[in-house]
């Protein structure tokens, strides 16, 4: 940064530093943008804590269940193998379980550089939804899928991926959990487009103003007491950055379609 020095010291800057300014101001605002999405994705993942903890905890009680019910069998005059034997896979299983849901949660607090790399879409939904789970199922949502298959392969950074589609899902799970009345209906569709793949999240949420649909785009703005009002905007960027489009519209016959195009995968530029 230029140092800014007040009157009565002899400023020192040369034309260098002024024809500098620009990039470094740049890098600055790049910074900035990249600390505020990584703000913007752990803001989010807390705003699913609670229900992601069972993801976890659950394993762990199973696991515990049955290493004693395979004590229990062991201590049986004879002992009871086959039992002992279900139990075992049981705790394999629910190991196994447990550690993916770690898996998941870690990648998405990890902070790494971004990539750009083969991405099967349906897959990196289906990881962002199974964190989801226990949320919908806490607020009676009923989360539908309709993919294209096979998947539409994309050019993308997956935790990028997985951050935006993270974002409009809670976002439709929030708008649909205030309207009290209705049923709260998730349906996420993918399907192949001209050059690559078009994602659309809709929900029986109150809908959008579509005069000011613009507007939830803008970094800061929130019609929610707790929000922060970046999530879309870093949303927008991201799907930009990747040569994207993200853009909202009405559902019918109520609430909102928040859906984005990615470019498909071209392994020359992994
Ligand atoms: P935040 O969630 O912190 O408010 P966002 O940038 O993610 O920030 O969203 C901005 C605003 O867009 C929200 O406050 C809300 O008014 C509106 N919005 C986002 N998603 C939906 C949706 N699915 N249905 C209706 N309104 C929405």
């Amino acid at each position: 940064m230029i140092n800014i020095r007040h009157v009565g010291t002899a400023p020192d800057y040369t034309k260098k530093d002024f024809d500098a300014a620009p990039v470094r101001m740049y890098a600055a605002l790049h910074e900035a943008q990249v600390d505020l999405a990584h703000v913007d994705r752990i803001t989010t993942i807390g705003r699913l804590t609670a229900s992601v903890a069972p993801e976890v905890t659950q394993p762990i009680a199973a696991i515990v269940t049955n290493a004693q019910a395979a004590r229990h069998f062991l201590n049986r005059r004879p002992p009871d193998l086959d039992e002992v034997r279900e139990a075992l896979d049981c705790i394999v299983t629910e190991a196994y379980r447990a550690s993916d849901a770690i898996y998941r949660i870690r990648g998405l607090f990890k902070e790494t550089p971004p990539k750009r790399e083969r991405v099967e879409i349906n897959g990196a939904i289906r990881d962002v939804l199974e964190l989801t789970r226990g949320e919908a199922t806490k607020n009676g949502i009923s989360v539908r899928t309709q993919f294209a298959e096979p998947s539409p392969v994309v050019q993308a950074d997956p935790a990028q991926l997985q951050q935006v589609t993270l974002n409009l899902i809670i976002n439709a799970f929030e708008a649909m959990i205030s309207r009290r009345e209705g049923s709260r209906e998730l349906l996420i569709c993918t399907e192949k487009s001209d050059n690559g793949a078009l994602v659309a999240v809709r929900d029986s949420g109150p809908g959008l103003d579509l005069e000011t649909v613009d507007r939830l785009f803008e970094a800061f703005y929130t019609t929610k007491v707790q929000g922060m009002g970046i999530g879309l905007a870093i949303c927008r960027s991201i799907i930009q950055v990747h040569g994207g489009r993200l853009w909202a519209r009405a559902n019918v016959p109520c609430g909102a379609i928040f859906q984005f195009t990615l470019p498909t995968h071209r392994p020359e530029q992994s």
